[in-house]
């Protein structure tokens, strides 16, 4: 099961999304060799990608980056608009000396220097115009009391009232083989819903709230989207009816290519590159994303240098990649 399920409520101002996700998940799993309390924490905000990529009206990919101090040095869920996927984690320590407990506040530093940066790059960007950034301290500031943030769902509902300003709740489970979560995002009244009255609407938004807090982990972990929303929604009456759309699909899709290695080896410079294959006879590198190899020996580096060599005018374009 690898879906995502969107919902809206005619009751209520309020639209919501499903999702499992099973095989795309083993599949970034099985080239990573994290540990468990890692693994929770990426699993956690693949899910929350998948579900924040669907909720945006936007052709792109939306990058999630968490950094710190703290023993996750960096981790990045990248998912496209066609909800293909891919993430990776850099920790700091030796990944033996993690306690299967550690919680993400201790991971990622929440207290001090942990943040998260959300970015949307549009597919059609145009050269030198920079993506849409947002960034999410991992703390949250309620009056003069600050507290770390403990979870990638806290994380992302932070951000959620900080960006889009709608109320969004967020609750995200994973585990060894599967992620589930479910989003719920309280619409504005002058929407579709201007014919519900203010009162009504709001009470529609705490009603489906409070049907959404009885989702279980269990739950999320191991039903379909479809059957969550039968089971979450079985209450409301055939005028306060919860539509949903055809299930759409997720994937695992690595974006990494031989052209992109070529111009890291670029950017590093012929002498650096020189340097590897006096020492090594060979540059070896794998993708952090899904752990393919890449190598160049002396005549491919030879032949990396001189496509540079070629000036702008004598370039093919590039065609907007
Ligand atoms: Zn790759």
């Amino acid at each position: 099961m690898n879906e995502l399920l969107v919902f809206m409520c005619d009751g209520a101002p309020v639209r919501g999304e499903i999702v499992s996700i099973g095989t795309a998940w083993q599949a970034v799993l099985e080239r990573r060799n994290d540990p468990p309390a890692i693994r929770k924490i990426l699993g956690d905000f693949v899910g929350a990608a998948t579900l924040l990529t669907a909720s945006l009206k936007f052709n792109g990919t939306l990058i999630i980056q968490a950094q710190s101090k703290g023993p996750i040095q960096l981790l990045v869920v990248e998912c496209k608009s066609d909800l293909s996927m891919r993430a990776t984690v850099k920790l700091s320590v030796d990944p033996s000396k993690i306690s299967p407990d550690a919680s993400l506040g201790e991971l990622l530093d929440a207290n001090n220097t942990g943040r998260l940066v959300i970015t949307l790059d549009p597919a059609d960007r145009e050269p030198g115009q920079p993506p849409y950034q947002g960034i999410v301290a991992l703390q949250d500031h309620q009056g003069t009391v600050i507290k770390p943030v403990t979870s990638a769902a806290e994380a992302i509902a932070l951000y959620m009232q900080n960006s889009e300003q709608l109320e969004t709740r967020i609750w995200l489970s994973s585990n060894e083989t599967h992620v589930g979560g479910l989003l719920l995002q309280r619409l504005p009244d002058s929407g579709g819903h201007a014919h519900l009255d203010p009162q009504v609407a709001a009470e529609g938004w705490s009603r489906i709230q409070t049907l959404g807090e009885t989702i279980t982990s269990e739950e999320l972990l191991t039903l379909p989207p479809a059957t969550i929303l039968r089971r979450l929604f079985l209450e409301e009456s055939v005028e306060n009816g919860v539509r949903s759309f055809p299930p759409r699909p997720i994937s695992f899709a690595c974006r990494c290519s031989r052209a992109k290695v070529a111009d890291v080896l670029r950017m590093l410079g012929q002498d650096e590159v020189q340097s590897i294959i006096d020492e090594q006879g060979i540059v070896e590198t794998f993708c952090d994303f899904c752990a393919k190899p890449y190598r160049f020996d002396a005549v491919d580096c030879e032949q990396v240098f001189k496509t540079d060599l070629l000036s702008d005018a004598t370039r093919p374009p590039s065609g907007g990649h």
